[in-house]
This record gives structure tokens, sequence and C-alpha cells, in this order.
């Protein structure tokens, strides 16, 4: 068989990794990894088991207890999590807080980052992260790092959050990101960095199509039609 192809998107919340992410998987027939999906059903699980995510010690207890598993079901990617399906609940700025709390604890970091590895081992991907081209896939064939503006960013998700329908304002969306770009980056086992050798984005002015065409054009894959 041959070697697997990786691309890792990393860069922090609201910078288009996602939706990117997603575009370029379809386009390449490449599996699509949301890994912060990952964190955020470990923030499920510690959120229904009452433990509070700041406390390490209570996390790492009932770590061992916790199967987690990803399905891809009409295309789009499942959370598992001791096998029921969480997805529907795990977008909400409480389990945002939670995932970039709890994932600053190395033994959280070291049971995904396996997962992730052995994916990207079997099969052709696209994976979303802080960490994927860092720390996780250094050696990816193809590794780039989105940003955008803050103001840009956070105006991206609370359009999300309030498509879904979700209660909130545009000050505590910005100040929510504010919060966890600062804990991604300065945590320290695996921060939010650019990766070595990493192309540069900036997305705040480029639309989704423009994005995935300077990604495409970069890995070669453009149909010039
Ligand atoms: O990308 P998303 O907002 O779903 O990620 C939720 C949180 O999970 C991030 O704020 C970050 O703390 C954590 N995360 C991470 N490493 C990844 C993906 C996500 O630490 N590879």
């Amino acid at each position: 068989m041959s070697k697997s192809i990786n691309i890792t998107l990393d860069g922090p919340g609201g910078s288009g990794k996602t939706t990117i992410a997603k575009a370029i998987a379809k386009d390449l027939n490449y599996i699509y990894v949301d890994t912060g999906g990952m964190y955020r059903g470990v923030a499920w699980f510690i959120d229904s088991r009452d433990i509070d995510a700041t406390d390490e010690q209570g996390v790492l207890g009932v770590l061992p207890e916790l199967s987690l598993d990803i399905k891809v079901v009409d295309g789009e990617q499942h959370v598992f999590v001791n096998g029921q399906d969480v997805s529907g609940q795990i977008r909400t700025p409480k389990m945002s807080q939670c995932a970039s709390i709890i994932s600053t604890y190395k033994d959280v970091r070291l049971k995904l980052v396996s997962m992730q590895r052995e994916i990207a081992r079997s099969v052709n991907s696209v994976f979303d992260g802080r960490d994927m081209g860092s720390y996780v896939l250094p050696f990816a064939e193809y590794k780039f790092y989105l940003t955008a503006d803050i103001d840009e960013r956070a105006k991206r998700r609370y359009l999300e959050l309030k498509d879904k329908g979700q209660d909130v304002s545009l000050g505590d969306v910005k100040q929510d990101m504010i919060e966890r770009d600062e804990r991604d980056s300065s945590r320290a086992f695996a921060p939010l960095v650019i990766p070595t050798g990493a192309f540069v984005i900036d997305t705040t002015n480029l639309t989704i199509e423009e994005v995935k065409n300077i990604i495409l054009n970069k890995i070669g894959k453009l149909n010039k039609d």
C-alpha cells in the first residue's frame, strides 16, 4: 500500500480552517478530520461527569473511562463519547472554553494525538487543529497556517453561532476568543504556533474560494479548466 498523504491546517478559531479543510478534503476526496471536535468530545465527557475542567487531577482520573470515536455520517464528522453521538452538543461557548482548558493537559493531548497519528497513517487526510503541523504530524506533506484579524474572526464565529440559534453577543464571542487564543498559544505542551515550514495565509480579506485556490495551487491540484 502506498503511503498516505496528509495536509494540516492550523490556526486560531475563526480563521477559516474548518470551512477550508472540509472543502479541500471534498475536492481531493480525502478524509477530513476536525481535531477540535475531538477535544470538544473530551470536554463534553468531563462536563457529563460534573467535573470542573480546571480540576486537572479530576479530569485525568476519569480519562481511562472515556472511549472517544469519530465517524463520518452523511459526509460530516460525528463525535461519539462512550458510544453516544454528542456532535449536536459540543459547539457551544461552554464547550469551547472547557475544551480549551482540558486541552492544556498533556495526558489528554497524548490520548488524542495517538488517535490522530493512527488516522494519518492509514488514509489520505486533511486535519484542522492547533498543533497538527507542529507537533502531531511535523512531517506532513503540506502544512498551512490560517489566521485573520480578531474582529473578523469574532464576527465569523458570532454569525455561525447565531445561525445555529444560539443566544450570544458579539462582545462575548470576541472576549471568549481572545481568552482561548491566549490559552492555546501559551500552554506548555504543543501550543498553537506557526509550524516550521507551514505556508501562512491571512484570510481576513479573502473569500473561501480564494483561500481554497491558494491551497490547491500550493499542492499542485488546482483544476485549471
Ligand atoms: O477548533 P475548535 O474551536 O473546535 O477547538 C476547540 C479547542 O480545542 C481549541 O480552543 C483548542 O484549545 C483545542 N484544540 C487543540 N488542539 C487541536 C484542536 C483543538 O488544543 N489540534
